[in-house]
């Protein structure tokens, strides 16, 4: 059993340790991990159950699984999910809820039929819905057919034997669905889905019933020993075409007020719920989410990548939350609630609401962190997020290069006991994620940079040294017995996108360094995007407010592509719209000679020709490996200097995410 509450816990945060009952159970405190996605689920029980565990080991009073198929007819291939279908699906859920509960922490489970989201791939059953409509974010053009009444007695016989099936695994809680647009129960709630003549029809009451009947079934079949949670988003942002909280989404809640044993609310789709730090800051569903406590007497939890004790103790105090949810801050931070109880906070690695995560989850592959780089390696590697074994040679380390890659090795290395020095040629560390975190909305991505150099200050066995350029000669009479390269990358200025082509440009060339360094182009400018990430998006978003006039070209056919996994895509491309800047998607640079930008059409037809004063071109990055380079060709030299080993980690090795760089850094201190 954890312990919680001790004498060093900040007496304002204490009200976070209340245990708070819900139904038949009691959350030991008010850190509540609420249902997430994990990228893998059933291909990788195992993993998924030791990161829930790890969660529950740091402190987390709650941890939900993430949603759970109740049958084989409302499944999300190629998603991953848990199943609880069949009754040979218990053990596998079982071992999640014995993990937590080994840590005194409950186990919930969100059990959900996904209606028109579920295109049922693998099954190849024909998919359900209230009425006929096309399949949900699905690209291919099918549709689910009208449930009949036999069908809503199935899935309700569905729903309760998988919830029996959730008791019997040894879940605290059982959640039912209505979020996010992706769950039968808020299908049948909206307008826009549900044009029924029946009793499931019509008026609210009526398309609220499927909710009301899973929520009593649910109640019926396992309430007595677990709490009973509805997960259920109170705004739309559709205007009349869907839930809104001071619309329909409040009626619900008014009309339920008491029926579940905890309301869990949020805001739908998936990308209202998950905004990134671009576009909302902390406690950002407040404004949506703080009239349901007022309208029910059961606990509520709910979410807004909250990462500050303050704030959290704040949102319990003012009555807007009676438990604090998160899925993010607890995947950048496991320990989260023990270093609160601990008094400290200052330790707590605080998500920076990037998104990574989540492009995980949709490329279908286990979620990484850029915060935290044991994210899905705690049973796969033993990777513990806050403990680094014991150092096992008695190596001084020397690292070259103060970014995101060096930081966390440097930290990693100092954290096992190696003396470190870390050298940067600039004059504050940070490298890119400096850099970056000074771009419209991206302030809070120097927490990358801010967590690392705040428990670098807590090592004696680390030193830093800014403004230090290194070269080859400096590292072999340094006296370090091995060395880290993690020099970076630069911003390419000749073009070179992902399909490597090069065009006559003649005229000047800015790039991403460039405006991060300062640069604001004035006049016509065109950012033209051959990486599609994050950056070119950036950089036409900083120009336009410098007041330039701004065209946003790519040879791609949708802008930023990548963006669509970290569900910014959409918001990206409204924000780039309202500051006036032109997207010109399918078209590749052709020539620019400093005054005139041509642009071909990937499809053929028509090039495009415009007058412009500036071109910044967001195509590849450059590694920065001469110092790498230098010293491997001299093994000679090397071993002269009796220098064992020379590592070359992140974006000097190969140019990639913030993410990268960092487990670049971890990895490499684990294996030393
Ligand atoms: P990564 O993402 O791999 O950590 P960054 O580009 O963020 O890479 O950081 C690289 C850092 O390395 C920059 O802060 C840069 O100033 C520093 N650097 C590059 N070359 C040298 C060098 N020769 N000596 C010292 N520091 C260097
Ligand atoms: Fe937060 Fe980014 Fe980590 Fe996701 S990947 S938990 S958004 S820091």
């Amino acid at each position: 059993m954890t312990a919680f509450l001790t004498p060093r816990t900040d007496p304002r945060h204490a009200v976070l340790f209340d245990p708070v009952k819900i139904g038949p159970v009691t959350a030991p405190n008010r850190f509540y991990q609420v249902p997430h996605c994990t990228g893998v689920a059933d291909r990788a029980p195992t993993d998924v159950a030791a990161m829930r565990e790890m969660k529950a080991l740091g402190g987390w009073g709650v941890v939900c699984t993430e949603n759970i198929e109740i049958s084989a007819d409302a499944e999300i291939s190629p998603y991953p999910a848990l199943r609880f279908g069949a009754d040979s699906d218990i053990p596998r859920q079982a071992r999640m809820a014995d993990l937590v509960h080994r840590h005194g922490a409950l186990a919930g489970a969100e059990l959900a039929h996904m209606g028109l989201y579920a295109a049922n791939r693998t099954s190849r059953a024909v998919s359900v819905g209230p009425s006929s409509r096309l399949l949900i974010e699905a690209v291919e053009p099918v549709q689910a057919r009208a449930m009949d009444l036999s069908d809503i007695r199935a899935l309700r016989r569905d729903h309760r034997a998988a919830a029996l099936r959730a008791k019997a695994a040894g879940f605290d809680i059982v959640y039912v669905y209505a979020s996010h647009n992706l769950s039968v129960a808020s299908h049948f709630l909206a307008r826009r889905f549900n044009d029924r003549g029946d009793i499931y029809g019509g008026c609210l009451e009526n398309r609220a019933r499927l909710l009301r009947e899973l929520l009593e079934d649910t109640k019926d079949a396992v309430g007595d020993t677990c709490a009973v949670a509805l997960r259920f988003a109170v705004e739309e942002f559709l205007g009349a075409d869907g839930l809104t909280h001071d619309g329909e989404g409040r009626d619900v809640v008014e009309m339920l007020a008491d029926l579940p044993d905890l309301w869990d609310v949020n805001l739908s789709d998936w990308s209202n719920d998950s905004q990134t730090s671009r576009f909302a800051s902390e406690g950002y569903q407040e404004e949506f989410i703080r009239f349901v406590k007022q309208v029910t007497g059961k606990p509520v939890v709910g979410v807004g990548r909250f990462t500050s004790p303050d704030t959290m103790a704040s949102q319990i105090r003012r009555g807007v939350l009676d438990l604090i949810g998160a899925a993010r801050p607890s995947i950048a931070d496991p320990f989260l609630p023990l270093k609160v109880a601990d008094g400290r906070s200052e330790d707590i690695r605080e998500c920076i609401g990037c998104n990574i995560c989540l492009s995980c989850e949709n490329s279908f592959v286990p979620i990484r962190c850029t915060q935290n780089p044991t994210m899905m390696e705690e049973g796969r590697n033993l990777w513990h997020p806050e403990l680094m074994p014991a150092r096992r040679t008695e190596d001084a380390v020397l690292i070259i290069g103060g970014g995101p890659a060096g930081l966390e090795a440097a930290l990693s290395l100092g954290r096992r006991g190696h003396v470190v020095t870390l050298a940067d040629a600039r004059e504050v560390l940070g490298g890119r994620v400096t850099l970056e975190a000074s771009l419209p909305g991206l302030s809070a991505w120097g927490r990358v940079r801010d967590y690392r150099l705040g428990q670098l200050a807590k090592l004696t066995s680390v030193s830093l040294y800014l403004a230090s350029r290194m070269t080859a000669e400096d590292v072999l009479g340094f006296g370090a017995s091995r060395v880290v390269i993690a020099t970076g990358a630069q911003w390419r200025n000749v073009p070179m996108g992902r399909d490597g082509g090069r065009v006559a440009v003649t005229g000047p060339v800015l790039t991403p360094d460039d405006v991060m360094g300062g640069a604001r182009p004035k006049g016509r400018v065109v950012v033209h995007d051959s990486e599609g990430g994050y950056i070119g998006s950036l950089m036409a978003e900083a120009l336009a407010l410098g007041g330039a006039e701004v065209v946003f070209a790519t040879p791609a056919l949708t802008h930023a592509a990548f963006l669509a996994l970290t569900l910014e895509q959409v918001r990206v491309l409204r924000r780039l719209t309202a500051l006036g800047v032109r997207l010109v998607a399918g078209h590749d640079l052709a020539g620019w000679d400093g005054a005139e930008v041509r642009l071909a059409s990937v499809l053929g037809g028509g090039d495009m020709n415009m007058g412009a004063d500036h071109l910044v071109l967001v195509a590849d990055r450059v590694p920065d490996d001469a110092l790498a380079t230098a010293l491997l060709a001299e093994p000679e030299a090397l071993a002269l200097a009796g220098i064992t080993s020379v590592d070359r980690i992140g974006d000097c090795l190969a140019p990639g995410l913030i993410a990268h760089a960092v487990y670049a850094g971890h990895r490499l201190a684990r294996g030393f």
